[in-house]
Protein backbone atom coordinates (compact mmCIF):
# COMPACT_ATOMS: atom_id res chain seq x y z
CA UNK A 1 0.00 0.00 0.00
CA UNK A 2 1.21 3.73 -0.94
CA UNK A 3 1.88 4.86 2.41
CA UNK A 4 0.89 8.45 1.77
CA UNK A 5 -2.53 7.34 -0.06
CA UNK A 6 -3.40 5.57 3.23
CA UNK A 7 -2.89 8.78 4.98
CA UNK A 8 -4.18 11.35 3.10
CA UNK A 9 -7.38 9.01 2.50
CA UNK A 10 -8.08 9.96 6.28
CA UNK A 11 -6.89 12.90 7.14
CA UNK A 12 -7.19 16.56 6.01
CA UNK A 13 -3.06 16.52 5.47
CA UNK A 14 0.17 14.48 6.53
CA UNK A 15 2.20 16.01 8.72
CA UNK A 16 6.09 15.49 7.09
CA UNK A 17 8.80 15.64 10.20
CA UNK A 18 11.57 18.60 10.63
CA UNK A 19 15.44 19.58 10.68
CA UNK A 20 17.10 16.50 11.75
CA UNK A 21 20.57 17.77 11.68
CA UNK A 22 19.63 20.84 13.24
CA UNK A 23 18.14 19.06 16.36
CA UNK A 24 20.80 16.65 16.42
CA UNK A 25 23.43 19.88 17.29
CA UNK A 26 20.98 21.67 19.85
CA UNK A 27 21.99 18.08 21.21
CA UNK A 28 25.60 18.97 21.41
CA UNK A 29 26.45 16.63 17.97
CA UNK A 30 29.03 17.77 16.12
CA UNK A 31 28.26 17.95 12.33
CA UNK A 32 31.09 19.92 10.76
CA UNK A 33 31.54 17.32 8.53
CA UNK A 34 31.46 16.53 4.60
CA UNK A 35 29.13 13.33 6.15
CA UNK A 36 26.65 15.97 8.04
CA UNK A 37 24.35 14.07 10.05
CA UNK A 38 25.94 10.53 8.42
CA UNK A 39 28.48 11.11 10.79
CA UNK A 40 26.07 10.70 13.55
CA UNK A 41 25.38 6.91 12.50
CA UNK A 42 28.81 6.36 13.14
CA UNK A 43 29.35 7.85 16.56
CA UNK A 44 26.07 8.67 18.24
CA UNK A 45 23.15 6.96 16.57
CA UNK A 46 20.87 6.66 19.61
CA UNK A 47 20.48 10.47 19.43
CA UNK A 48 19.24 10.27 15.91
CA UNK A 49 16.96 7.66 17.44
CA UNK A 50 15.72 10.10 20.05
CA UNK A 51 15.53 12.97 17.66
CA UNK A 52 12.87 10.53 15.68
CA UNK A 53 11.25 9.58 18.51
CA UNK A 54 10.76 13.63 19.26
CA UNK A 55 9.16 14.02 15.81
CA UNK A 56 6.48 11.48 16.02
CA UNK A 57 5.77 12.86 19.79
CA UNK A 58 5.59 16.03 18.07
CA UNK A 59 2.62 14.70 15.98
CA UNK A 60 4.77 13.60 12.30
CA UNK A 61 3.29 11.12 10.12
CA UNK A 62 6.56 10.25 9.10
CA UNK A 63 10.50 10.07 9.40
CA UNK A 64 12.98 10.94 7.45
CA UNK A 65 15.96 8.88 8.01
CA UNK A 66 19.35 10.12 8.45
CA UNK A 67 20.47 8.40 5.02
CA UNK A 68 20.55 11.89 3.09
CA UNK A 69 24.21 12.48 3.45
CA UNK A 70 25.23 8.65 3.71
CA UNK A 71 26.53 6.88 0.42
CA UNK A 72 28.92 4.35 -0.12
CA UNK A 73 31.62 6.49 -1.90
CA UNK A 74 31.12 9.27 1.03
CA UNK A 75 31.84 5.95 3.23
CA UNK A 76 34.47 5.07 1.27
CA UNK A 77 36.30 8.63 1.61
CA UNK A 78 36.54 7.56 5.64
CA UNK A 79 38.21 4.09 4.97
CA UNK A 80 34.75 2.34 5.40
CA UNK A 81 34.52 -0.59 2.91
CA UNK A 82 31.36 -1.08 0.94
CA UNK A 83 29.74 -4.00 3.33
CA UNK A 84 30.18 -1.01 5.83
CA UNK A 85 29.04 1.42 4.03
CA UNK A 86 25.84 -0.35 3.29
CA UNK A 87 25.52 -1.85 6.80
CA UNK A 88 25.78 2.19 8.27
CA UNK A 89 23.31 3.26 5.63
CA UNK A 90 20.60 0.39 6.80
CA UNK A 91 20.97 1.34 10.33
CA UNK A 92 19.56 4.60 9.80
CA UNK A 93 16.35 3.37 8.62
CA UNK A 94 16.49 0.72 11.20
CA UNK A 95 17.14 3.23 13.80
CA UNK A 96 13.56 5.09 12.41
CA UNK A 97 11.84 1.55 12.43
CA UNK A 98 12.72 1.30 16.15
CA UNK A 99 11.29 4.98 16.85
CA UNK A 100 8.40 4.27 15.25
CA UNK A 101 7.51 0.91 16.39
CA UNK A 102 8.24 2.49 20.07
CA UNK A 103 5.90 4.92 19.79
CA UNK A 104 3.20 2.94 17.91
CA UNK A 105 3.43 0.45 20.76
CA UNK A 106 2.17 2.96 23.47
CA UNK A 107 -1.61 3.27 22.64
CA UNK A 108 -2.27 6.22 24.05
CA UNK A 109 -0.07 7.49 20.94
CA UNK A 110 -2.33 6.31 18.59
CA UNK A 111 -5.74 8.41 19.36
CA UNK A 112 -6.58 10.32 16.04
CA UNK A 113 -3.33 9.27 13.95
CA UNK A 114 -2.26 7.06 10.98
CA UNK A 115 0.33 4.61 12.06
CA UNK A 116 4.19 6.91 11.09
CA UNK A 117 5.76 5.38 8.16
CA UNK A 118 9.40 5.72 7.80
CA UNK A 119 10.52 7.41 4.42
CA UNK A 120 14.33 6.81 3.66
CA UNK A 121 16.53 10.10 2.50
CA UNK A 122 17.63 9.73 -0.78
CA UNK A 123 19.78 13.22 -0.86
CA UNK A 124 20.96 14.53 -4.24
CA UNK A 125 24.61 13.89 -5.91
CA UNK A 126 25.09 17.65 -4.58
CA UNK A 127 25.02 16.36 -0.89
CA UNK A 128 27.89 13.90 -1.43
CA UNK A 129 29.83 16.67 -3.02
CA UNK A 130 29.37 18.50 0.42
CA UNK A 131 29.87 22.03 -1.68
CA UNK A 132 26.70 23.26 -1.81
CA UNK A 133 25.80 22.10 -5.18
CA UNK A 134 22.15 20.20 -4.43
CA UNK A 135 21.00 24.46 -4.07
CA UNK A 136 22.73 24.65 -7.96
CA UNK A 137 22.96 21.21 -9.85
CA UNK A 138 25.01 21.94 -12.97
CA UNK A 139 27.25 18.66 -11.89
CA UNK A 140 28.16 17.93 -15.56
CA UNK A 141 27.29 14.12 -14.72
CA UNK A 142 24.96 12.31 -17.70
CA UNK A 143 21.66 10.63 -16.35
CA UNK A 144 22.99 7.25 -16.48
CA UNK A 145 26.30 8.39 -13.76
CA UNK A 146 23.29 9.61 -11.71
CA UNK A 147 21.42 6.41 -11.99
CA UNK A 148 25.15 4.49 -11.11
CA UNK A 149 25.98 6.92 -8.21
CA UNK A 150 21.85 6.55 -6.80
CA UNK A 151 21.56 2.88 -7.48
CA UNK A 152 23.78 1.19 -4.00
CA UNK A 153 22.20 3.66 -1.38
CA UNK A 154 18.64 2.86 -2.62
CA UNK A 155 18.81 -0.42 -2.80
CA UNK A 156 20.11 -0.91 0.45
CA UNK A 157 17.47 1.71 2.04
CA UNK A 158 14.61 -0.85 0.12
CA UNK A 159 16.37 -3.90 1.66
CA UNK A 160 16.05 -2.23 5.03
CA UNK A 161 12.40 -2.18 5.34
CA UNK A 162 11.83 1.28 4.58
CA UNK A 163 8.10 2.39 3.39
CA UNK A 164 8.77 4.85 1.21
CA UNK A 165 12.06 6.45 -0.80
CA UNK A 166 12.00 10.51 0.42
CA UNK A 167 14.39 11.59 -2.63
CA UNK A 168 15.18 14.81 -1.56
CA UNK A 169 16.88 18.60 -2.22
CA UNK A 170 16.90 17.64 -6.20
CA UNK A 171 18.72 20.94 -7.99
CA UNK A 172 18.18 19.53 -11.15
CA UNK A 173 16.01 17.83 -14.14
CA UNK A 174 18.12 15.63 -14.86
CA UNK A 175 18.81 13.72 -11.57
CA UNK A 176 14.96 13.23 -11.12
CA UNK A 177 14.63 11.79 -14.26
CA UNK A 178 17.59 9.70 -13.13
CA UNK A 179 16.23 8.43 -10.04
CA UNK A 180 12.61 8.54 -11.80
CA UNK A 181 14.05 5.67 -14.56
CA UNK A 182 16.17 3.99 -11.80
CA UNK A 183 12.76 3.20 -9.91
CA UNK A 184 11.68 1.24 -12.37
CA UNK A 185 14.30 -1.25 -11.29
CA UNK A 186 12.32 -1.36 -8.03
CA UNK A 187 9.19 -1.95 -9.26
CA UNK A 188 7.16 -2.13 -5.90
CA UNK A 189 8.59 0.85 -4.23
CA UNK A 190 7.27 4.04 -3.47
CA UNK A 191 9.02 7.50 -3.62
CA UNK A 192 8.64 11.08 -3.59
CA UNK A 193 10.46 13.40 -5.28
CA UNK A 194 11.09 16.75 -4.20
CA UNK A 195 13.34 19.82 -5.85
CA UNK A 196 14.72 22.78 -4.10
CA UNK A 197 13.98 25.74 -5.94
CA UNK A 198 16.16 29.24 -6.46
CA UNK A 199 12.76 31.34 -6.53
CA UNK A 200 8.74 31.32 -7.09
CA UNK A 201 8.74 29.26 -10.30
CA UNK A 202 12.09 27.97 -10.95
CA UNK A 203 14.14 24.64 -9.43
CA UNK A 204 17.70 25.18 -7.82
CA UNK A 205 19.39 24.80 -11.58
CA UNK A 206 17.14 26.87 -13.00
CA UNK A 207 14.69 24.28 -15.12
CA UNK A 208 10.62 26.13 -14.70
CA UNK A 209 9.62 23.73 -12.22
CA UNK A 210 6.12 23.40 -13.54
CA UNK A 211 7.84 21.59 -16.19
CA UNK A 212 9.61 19.00 -14.06
CA UNK A 213 6.90 17.73 -12.89
CA UNK A 214 5.40 17.22 -16.24
CA UNK A 215 8.01 15.23 -17.18
CA UNK A 216 7.42 12.84 -14.24
CA UNK A 217 4.06 12.92 -13.99
CA UNK A 218 3.53 9.69 -15.70
CA UNK A 219 5.70 7.75 -13.22
CA UNK A 220 3.11 6.00 -10.88
CA UNK A 221 5.37 5.02 -8.16
CA UNK A 222 6.30 8.69 -7.90
CA UNK A 223 2.89 9.26 -5.00
CA UNK A 224 4.25 12.78 -4.30
CA UNK A 225 5.79 15.13 -5.72
CA UNK A 226 7.31 19.30 -4.47
CA UNK A 227 9.71 21.09 -3.02
CA UNK A 228 11.84 21.12 0.11
CA UNK A 229 15.04 22.91 1.50
CA UNK A 230 13.90 26.17 0.36
CA UNK A 231 12.86 29.68 1.44
CA UNK A 232 9.32 29.28 2.94
CA UNK A 233 8.86 32.53 1.00
CA UNK A 234 8.40 30.84 -2.18
CA UNK A 235 6.07 27.86 -1.20
CA UNK A 236 2.63 29.39 -1.75
CA UNK A 237 3.85 30.11 -4.93
CA UNK A 238 5.84 26.90 -6.18
CA UNK A 239 2.26 25.12 -5.28
CA UNK A 240 0.11 27.12 -7.24
CA UNK A 241 2.55 26.24 -10.65
CA UNK A 242 2.86 22.64 -9.20
CA UNK A 243 -1.06 22.43 -8.86
CA UNK A 244 -1.26 23.32 -12.62
CA UNK A 245 1.28 20.31 -13.63
CA UNK A 246 -0.33 17.41 -11.38
CA UNK A 247 -2.59 15.32 -10.08
CA UNK A 248 -0.34 14.47 -7.48
CA UNK A 249 0.01 15.49 -3.82
CA UNK A 250 1.72 18.28 -3.25
CA UNK A 251 4.34 18.30 -0.79
CA UNK A 252 6.13 20.84 0.72
CA UNK A 253 9.05 20.87 3.74
CA UNK A 254 10.86 24.23 3.10
CA UNK A 255 13.65 25.73 5.68
CA UNK A 256 13.45 28.27 8.10
CA UNK A 257 14.70 30.77 5.31
CA UNK A 258 17.82 31.14 6.37
CA UNK A 259 20.83 30.39 3.71
CA UNK A 260 23.21 27.71 3.65
CA UNK A 261 26.91 28.86 3.26
CA UNK A 262 29.23 25.74 2.38
CA UNK A 263 32.53 27.34 2.67
CA UNK A 264 31.75 27.80 6.37
CA UNK A 265 29.65 24.97 6.76
CA UNK A 266 26.98 26.67 8.27
CA UNK A 267 24.01 29.17 8.23
CA UNK A 268 23.51 32.59 7.72
CA UNK A 269 20.57 35.18 8.02
CA UNK A 270 17.25 34.86 10.10
CA UNK A 271 14.05 32.34 9.53
CA UNK A 272 11.45 34.08 7.29
CA UNK A 273 8.34 33.83 9.70
CA UNK A 274 7.73 34.24 13.18
CA UNK A 275 6.02 31.20 13.20
CA UNK A 276 6.83 28.84 10.47
CA UNK A 277 4.18 26.27 11.85
CA UNK A 278 1.09 28.98 11.56
CA UNK A 279 2.27 29.90 8.14
CA UNK A 280 1.87 26.16 6.84
CA UNK A 281 -1.60 26.93 6.71
CA UNK A 282 -1.05 28.72 3.82
CA UNK A 283 0.67 26.24 1.99
CA UNK A 284 -2.62 23.83 2.92
CA UNK A 285 -5.00 26.51 1.88
CA UNK A 286 -2.52 26.88 -1.44
CA UNK A 287 -2.76 23.08 -2.15
CA UNK A 288 -0.23 21.01 -0.53
CA UNK A 289 -1.07 18.24 1.11
CA UNK A 290 2.17 17.10 2.93
CA UNK A 291 3.88 19.47 4.81
CA UNK A 292 6.72 19.58 7.22
CA UNK A 293 10.26 20.79 8.10
CA UNK A 294 13.49 21.33 6.52
CA UNK A 295 16.83 22.72 7.78
CA UNK A 296 16.37 24.71 10.94
CA UNK A 297 13.04 23.69 11.49
CA UNK A 298 12.16 22.14 15.46
CA UNK A 299 9.90 19.87 17.12
CA UNK A 300 7.78 22.55 18.20
CA UNK A 301 7.33 23.48 14.26
CA UNK A 302 5.82 20.14 13.76
CA UNK A 303 3.82 20.17 16.75
CA UNK A 304 1.90 23.59 15.78
CA UNK A 305 1.63 22.05 12.20
CA UNK A 306 0.10 18.49 13.44
CA UNK A 307 -2.15 20.72 15.86
CA UNK A 308 -4.10 22.68 13.49
CA UNK A 309 -4.05 19.39 10.91
CA UNK A 310 -5.39 17.14 13.18
CA UNK A 311 -7.69 20.10 14.73
CA UNK A 312 -10.99 18.84 12.38
CA UNK A 313 -10.99 22.53 11.70
CA UNK A 314 -9.08 21.98 8.47
CA UNK A 315 -11.25 21.27 5.10
CA UNK A 316 -10.38 17.91 3.35
CA UNK A 317 -8.92 20.18 0.13
CA UNK A 318 -9.77 19.88 -3.19
CA UNK A 319 -6.35 18.08 -3.77
CA UNK A 320 -7.56 14.91 -2.43
CA UNK A 321 -7.89 13.75 -5.84
CA UNK A 322 -5.02 10.54 -6.78
CA UNK A 323 -6.40 8.64 -8.84
CA UNK A 324 -7.24 5.07 -7.47
CA UNK A 325 -5.72 2.56 -10.00
CA UNK A 326 -2.13 5.11 -8.94
CA UNK A 327 -2.57 4.53 -5.48
CA UNK A 328 -2.80 0.79 -6.18
CA UNK A 329 0.16 0.18 -8.43
CA UNK A 330 2.22 1.76 -5.66
CA UNK A 331 2.67 -0.64 -3.03
CA UNK A 332 5.79 -0.56 -1.55
CA UNK A 333 8.35 -3.59 -1.69
CA UNK A 334 8.81 -3.62 2.14
CA UNK A 335 6.76 -4.55 5.04
CA UNK A 336 4.11 -1.85 5.00
CA UNK A 337 3.67 0.64 8.11
CA UNK A 338 -0.22 -0.87 8.63
ZN1 LIG B 1 17.14 21.24 4.38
Amino acid sequence: MNPIASILDLHPALVIDGALATELERRGCDLKDSLWSAKILLEQPDVIKQVHADYFKAGADCAITASYQATVEGFAKRGLNEKEAIALIQKSVKLAIEARDEFWADESNRIGRSKPFVAASVGPYGAFLADGSEYRGDYGLTEKELMDFHRPRMRALIEAGADLLACETIPCLIEAQAIAKLLKEFPNVTAWISFSARDEKHISEGQVFADCIKQLENNNQIAAIGINCTSPKYISSLIREAKKATNKPILVYPNSGETYDATKNDWDGNPVYESFGEQATEWHKAGARLIGGCCRTTPEDIRVIASWVRSGNVILSEAKNLPHDERDSSVAESAPSE
